[in-house]
């Protein structure tokens, strides 16, 4: 029997990001007791790092603006792939989470009568983010850690124990997730300091782990992007939709090397800023595509007047889907009329007074000057495209969060459906808050279900997780030995340049015989040392979730022969009706070392829902037979 540290929890939530948070708060409200574990610090989440704003449609700057729009516009931006249900509830119940996180100590900025302020991003037809600066995420985490040690103070006063009901595990890496039968019975991990093994028995496992952008070598992500929700699921046994929509974030730093990656917030262009090429030319108005014309202006005078006013001009091309952006760039760069170190220009400097810049972007103002040593007040910044977001994620039901797999679920990034196949800027922050809540909730009626019926780990589970955590320790086979940071490093070039923004049958095929060696290679990894604080035990550990996760997106990546959202494949340029109506599905498969890739029927579009479309704009997505019943079709 393995000798380790043994908790007993109704619900283990895994992540303390926004989504964890969110997730972890809601469970101990409906009375149950809980863990949050993160294998990073607590309060060094990915949502620390959130910019730009969260989108709701509270209607503070503009009162046209409700759920109904907000749910157009995500409907949308995600070329329609969304899931419906998911997108609806997001869009009804974000403007209740955001004035919540006001109870709970969260300061927004503020309109000169008082309210929220809300700001423009891409794709949102109002200004819809409230924020504070450019340093929005921060705020959230705060004050989300602020309500847990609020819930603590109340526990400690009734039952004499900070953490008698909730209790944050930080650096602390999950590593399993563990089963009784069909069902979650709990998760098996390590303490990064020590290495020493933590077993949590739980009957309900809530996964918010954020996404995978470390499979890919530029990126905005942190080093604790390895999709391991996203592995700990197919492991398990859940299925994975979307994976092959990767979102590549328009505005990245492209210099010095050592940043490259690093975010460029939507909100420098949602204040104002414009991308310009090499030859001055404010390229976006070349690349509006037919689905948005009606809704983007084709000049300058009509773009800039937008910013004063909306109700009679469209909008900026600069505030365009992210994913047209980032391909826009990507074309200029190809076509020679890229920045000195291959991105292109964006400037706000010409646009707005430096002390308004510095107000309202004092992150990026920062950033620049001691990274680039560029002030944005007064010149440009390069930027160019960056691996950002995945769209792909966990299949869950939307009203509750559950998987497929009893007792687990999932929100936040690691969960799919949402966002479809491109997310809005803004839309994660939201998105975390509302399903965040709706997995607390899902996880606890889960519980209660259960009555005494409460699953057991099997003794001879546990062994054969602490055997496989180290695996890598007793060296592969003699002569073929192999660095994780070598794999990880060719890896993510392999991602980059063959599964990345622009994507093309043959090249994926080589990427997919490529993470097949890469998959072989890490069999023979070894890594040095002992269990206590090793960097490279732990990216050992983590390689096995990005390479299953990179799998998925190549092997979706290959199968779907159209161009939607943050999926580009240069053989198949056009959207395809046919494609919208299909979800790729990823799961284990039966040897336990791959997955397999199956499509499946998407559930149409409620009528009440395709009734807020104009008929003309569902044409552009929906197939002739879909919208056979759709009334008004003259409209
Ligand atoms: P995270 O906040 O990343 O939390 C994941 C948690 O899981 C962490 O605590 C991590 O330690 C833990 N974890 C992971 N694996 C394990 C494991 N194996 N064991 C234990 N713990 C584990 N979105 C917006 O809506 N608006 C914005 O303005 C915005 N700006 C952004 C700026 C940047 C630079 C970046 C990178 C993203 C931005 N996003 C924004 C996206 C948004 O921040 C993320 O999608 C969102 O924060 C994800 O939240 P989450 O709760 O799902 O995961």
């Amino acid at each position: 029997m393995t000798e380790l540290e043994r908790h007993d929890y109704d619900v283990v939530v895994i992540g303390a990001g926004g989504a964890g948070l969110r997730a972890a708060i809601e469970a101990r409200q409906q009375g149950k007791r809980v863990a949050v574990v993160c294998k990073s610090l607590f309060g060094k989440a990915h949502t620390v790092m959130a910019e730009g704003g969260i989108a709701a449609s509270m209607g503070n700057v503009n009162s046209d603006d409700n759920w109904q729009v907000h749910f157009r516009d995500t409907m949308r931006g995600g070329k329609f792939l969304n899931n419906w249900r998911m997108a609806e509830l997001h869009a009804k119940e974000a403007p209740d989470r955001v004035w919540e996180l006001e109870t709970y100590g969260a300061l927004f900025d503020r309109t000169k009568d008082g309210k929220i302020s809300q700001r423009n991003f891409g794709g949102h037809e109002y200004p819809r983010l409230a924020h504070v600066g450019d340093r929005t995420g921060l705020e959230l985490i705060r004050s989300l850690q602020q309500k847990i040690v609020s819930l603590q103070q109340e526990d400690k006063r009734e039952t004499g124990d900070y953490e008698s009901r909730l209790k944050v595990f930080a650096e602390c890496t999950v590593t399993e997730l563990l089963r009784d039968g069909d069902r979650i019975a709990g998760a098996f991990g390590y303490w990064r300091e020590s290495g020493r093994f933590v077993l949590f028995g739980a009957p309900a496992v809530v996964l918010a782990t954020g996404g995978i952008g470390k499979s890919f070598k530029v990126t905005s992500n942190s080093w604790e992007y390895t999709g391991d929700g996203h592995a700990l699921a197919l492991r398990a046994g859940a299925s994975l939709i979307n994976m092959e929509f990767v979102q590549f974030h328009p505005t990245g730093m492209v210099w010095p090397p050592s940043v490259k990656g690093i975010l460029v917030t939507e909100s420098v262009r949602g204040d104002g800023g414009v991308l310009r090429n090499s030859d001055g030319k404010r390229f976006m108005f070349d690349y509006i595509p037919d689905v948005f014309k009606d809704k983007y202006a084709d000049n300058e005078d009509e773009a800039d007047r937008w910013y004063t006013d909306q109700g009679n001009n469209r909008r900026p091309p600069e505030l365009l889907p992210r994913d047209e952006v980032a391909r826009a760039i990507n074309s200029e760069v190809k076509a020679g009329r890229g920045s000195p170190h291959g991105g292109v220009f964006l400037d706000v400097s010409s646009r707005l007074p430096a002390e308004e810049i510095i107000r309202r972007l004092p992150s990026m103002h920062h950033q620049f000057k001691e990274l680039a040593d560029v002030d944005i007040t007064k010149e440009p910044m390069e930027v160019g495209p960056t691996c950002h977001y995945v769209m792909g994620g966990v299949e869950v039901e939307p009203d509750t969060a559950a998987s497929s797999v009893a007792g687990l679920f999932a929100c936040g990034e690691v969960a799919g459906g949402m966002h479809g196949s491109n997310r809005l800027g803004g839309n994660s922050l939201s998105d975390l808050l509302v399903f965040g809540r709706r997995a607390g909730t899902g996880a606890s009626e889960y519980v209660d279900g259960l009555g005494d019926k409460k699953p057991v780990i099997a003794e001879s589970d546990v062994d054969a997780a602490s055997r496989r955590a180290v695996a890598e320790f007793d060296g592969g086979e003699a002569g073929a030995q192999e660095n994780p940071y070598t794999v990880h490093t060719q890896l993510q070039q392999t991602m980059n340049d063959l599964v990345g923004i622009i994507r093309r049958g043959g090249e994926v095929e080589q990427a997919l015989v490529a993470l097949e060696e890469l998959k072989q290679r890490a069999r023979n990894i070894v890594v040095e040392g002992h269990r206590q604080f090793n960097p490279g035990w732990h990216l050992a550990l983590d390689l096995r979730n990005m390479l299953l996760v990179s799998e998925c997106v190549a092997k979706a990546a290959l199968l779907r022969t159209e161009s939607r959202g943050g999926h580009t494949r240069e053989d198949h340029p056009a959207m395809d009706a046919d494609w919208r109506k299909q979800l790729l599905v990823c799961v284990l498969n039966a040897a336990g070392d791959g997955v397999d890739v199956t499509s499946k029927d998407q559930i149409p579009l409620r009528p009440d829902l395709m009734g807020l479309f104009e008929y003309t704009e569902l044409a552009k997505y929906f197939t002739p037979g879909e919208l056979a019943d759709v009334p008004a079709k003259e409209s």
